[in-house]
């Protein structure tokens, strides 16, 4: 969120947005807090923020989340869960999302 409130939401796909978009429906009833001036900086998320988001994003696109590196294979939304959420691995290796609850909204 910028300094003005504003919203602000990054991706480079259709996909990224949706997820986002997710994140910004959960500023707007409460569930998480979206940082005024904190660039990708969010309170209160937790996995089940994360699952939701990424089950929207694959209602939208399944491809774009069936090829992330999480420790099981996704064929359907319900295989989303907060420990597959918790197993995936960014491009260096790292589990973004371990650990139940974080203050920093990571880049997704
Ligand atoms: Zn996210």
């Amino acid at each position: 969120m910028r300094a003005d409130g504003v919203i602000v939401m990054q991706g480079n796909t259709d996909a990224d947005f949706i997820h986002e978009a997710a994140h910004g429906y959960q500023h707007l009833v409460g569930e998480i807090e979206l940082i005024q001036g904190g660039e990708k900086k969010a309170k209160y998320v937790d996995l089940g923020d994360e699952r939701r988001a990424y089950q929207r994003q694959y209602m939208f696109k399944p491809s774009s989340v069936t090829g992330l590196r999480g420790k099981h294979s996704i064929h359907d939304f319900l295989d989303i869960t907060d420990s597959w959420v918790e197993s995936l691995k960014d491009r260096n290796g790292k589990t973004p999302y371990e650990g139940s609850s974080y203050e920093n909204l990571r880049k997704r």
